[in-house]
């Protein structure tokens, strides 16, 4: 790392960093308070390519929102609907299931489903649909259901215990759950935009089920709404914590709010910079998390592109249809072509790979030779 562009008062934490050392709470909020931008990209890239070389990836996949129909309310949300309201939506099985399979000879190798707290669809539903799915291809990747959904069934559906519906959803075809739902993890944050939704520690109590199961999930944060940068490395911290506890956790994935149709309209959207200064943060607190995703649902393709060099190593996948950003406001595109996530990858001076659930680096991928596909499924298990 060339010290002499990094400002002098980082420069102990920078040293941290080039010597593999883990950073404090206290170091993560000094480079949160940095302006210098560059000087956190720079220590973010040493963290992304120590990790994953010149690697970026991608994933081929097909997202499903089966209903929005919630029983909450959360203040930063504008995907839920009660039943009576005009955009309230509820997707039969059979529609999902077949939407689903006239996307597998595009080539996907997961579904990714998630929807509200719904208060009637029945177990049955839930277990035929990922029964139905998996027959459709037993090779098909599903993860499914926030940590809050996992628990809405547990509760209130099939009114049994957290490990027990874990246990039978992936009896029926569950293959990982999902990391949304984390938020900002600080009580009084979670009181003001998501009031009765589950607490900090229910959320990562699911995941520490799901990942002493033998499972893996990934781990997210909702940051520039209204928490506080302690809070936000605190959010950090936990999920640091609870993976050095389970090793679970593939990646992590920070998403920027959007205000625009939420009650929270006046607040003003994260900008580029501060995307690309939590990016760098996130990728050099979180040492003990192999990936980092620049989701471009949330940033954009361009902004994307541009975070691969600062510290993201990921940039989700092509996702066919989004519903929850695009509620929100968000103007970016529904889908992304894999020719054009690789062309934004290879403009951006990496090497494209798509990868797995589990981010593995597909065998062949690109035309690599055999040694090539060992050295990223190496570098993608780091
Ligand atoms: S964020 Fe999830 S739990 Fe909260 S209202 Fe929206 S769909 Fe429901």
């Amino acid at each position: 790392m060339n010290y002499t562009l990094i400002p002098k008062q980082l420069r102990p934490i920078a040293e941290k960093i080039e010597a593999g050392t883990r950073i404090s709470e206290n170091d993560a909020l000094n480079l949160y308070r940095s302006d210098d931008l560059n000087a956190l990209g720079m220590m973010a890239n040493v963290v992304r390519e120590r990790k994953n070389g010149n690697f970026a990836t991608y994933i081929h996949n097909r997202y499903i929102n089966y209903s929005n129909i919630c029983v909450l309310s959360c203040q930063f949300c504008a995907f839920a609907a009660k039943k009576r309201d005009a955009h309230a939506f509820e997707h039969a099985a059979s529609e999902i299931v077949q939407v689903v399979a006239e996307a597998l000879p595009l080539g996907i190798t997961e579904v990714h489903m998630v929807g509200g707290l719904h208060p009637t669809l029945k177990k049955e539903w839930y277990l035929d649909l990922l029964r139905d799915l998996r027959a459709l291809d037993p090779k098909l990747h599903i993860k499914a259901f926030t940590a809050i959904e996992v628990r809405h069934l547990a509760q209130r559906i099939f009114k049994i215990s957290i490990p027990d519906t874990l246990a039978v959803l992936r009896e029926n075809g569950l293959g990982s759950i999902t990391g949304g739902g984390a938020e900002i993890f600080d009580a009084g944050v979670r009181d003001k935009i998501c009031r009765g939704k589950e607490t900090a520690e229910e959320w990562l109590d699911v995941h520490r089920t799901w990942h002493r199961m033998g499972g893996r999930s990934t781990c997210t944060m909702l940051y520039g709404h209204i928490e506080t940068l302690e809070q936000r490395v605190d959010h950090l911290r936990q999920l640091r914590e609870l993976q050095d506890e389970t090793g679970g956790f593939s990646g992590f994935v920070p998403f920027a709010f959007e205000p625009q149709t939420t009650i929270l309209a006046h607040i003003k959207r994260a900008s580029a910079i501060e995307q690309l200064r939590n990016l760098a943060v996130s990728r050099i607190y979180l040492d003990n998390i192999g990936h980092l995703t620049a989701y471009w649902v949330s940033t954009g393709l361009p902004l994307a592109q541009v975070a691969l060099s600062y510290g993201a190593d990921d940039l989700h996948g092509t996702i066919i249809e989004e519903k929850i950003f695009h509620m929100a406001g968000a103007t970016t595109p529904q889908q992304q072509t894999i020719a054009a996530l690789e062309h934004a990858i290879r403009e951006a001076g990496r090497v494209p790979v798509q990868r797995d659930s589990s981010y593995r680096h597909l065998n062949g991928a690109n035309g690599s030779t055999s040694s090539e596909s060992r050295t990223r499924a190496e570098l993608a298990c780091a």
